[in-house]
């Protein structure tokens, strides 16, 4: 777990997050520190997968149309990684948790009706290895804030960018343009020079 985001992170963080559209130079400013410095910073975040991607937030408190449910489910253990792939990847399917206990699986959904809640339901959520243990529709949304608290000393898992492992330690680490690739070992770094060497040149020389 080799990146710590530190004081200048956070403030940048934050900065982001009351202001999505605020340029590098502003961030910067706010931050205290130089532009560069802030476009590196949020580049790393980038780059490690930390930050997915910067979007407009809606309040759903404000929606008069749709529905919206959790549903718990209990699922196969031996399934749950299968099982939760094929949620993930149905787009009315907002969020889903493994959980402790014996329902180990909480999922919401949003969709526009309760007849199409319904129909996800029975067509595409009942099937070998999922049990519908319980289903509450939401009758207001009061709060709805992103999954996790922004503070500091927040560590970043990194996965090799050649091997997909997890990197365990500090990762090896390659320039690449304006970003950076990590590597769990060097004999990753450098087939991964092998392997994109031409372009990798081509990139660092553009900058
Ligand atoms: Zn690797």
């Amino acid at each position: 777990m080799p990146i710590v985001l530190d004081k200048i992170d956070m403030s940048l963080i934050n900065a982001m997050l009351e202001d999505g559209r605020r340029s590098y130079r502003q961030l910067a400013r706010i931050a205290n520190v130089s532009t560069p410095t802030a476009e590196a910073r949020i580049k790393r975040m980038i780059n490690s997968g930390f930050l997915k991607k910067i979007v407009p937030v809606f309040d759903a408190a404000k929606v008069e149309h749709g529905v919206s449910a959790i549903v718990y489910l209990k699922v196969d253990p031996h399934l749950v990684n299968e099982i939760s792939s094929y949620l993930q990847s149905l787009e009315q399917i907002r969020n889903v948790f493994l959980t402790t206990g014996e329902w180990n699986m909480i999922i919401r959904i949003a969709c526009s009706s309760n007849e199409e809640l319904q129909s996800i339901m029975d067509d595409k959520i009942v099937r070998q290895g999922i049990t519908i243990v319980n289903s509450q529709v939401i009758t207001r949304t009061m709060k709805d804030e992103q999954g996790f608290i922004v503070s500091p000393d927040i560590r970043i898992g990194l996965t090799c960018d050649y091997c997909g492992g997890d990197i365990k330690g500090n990762p090896f680490k390659l320039k690449v343009g304006e970003g950076e690739r990590y590597f769990c070992c060097k004999t990753c770094m450098n087939s991964y020079k092998e392997k994109y060497g031409a372009r990798i040149s081509k990139l660092n020389n553009n900058i």
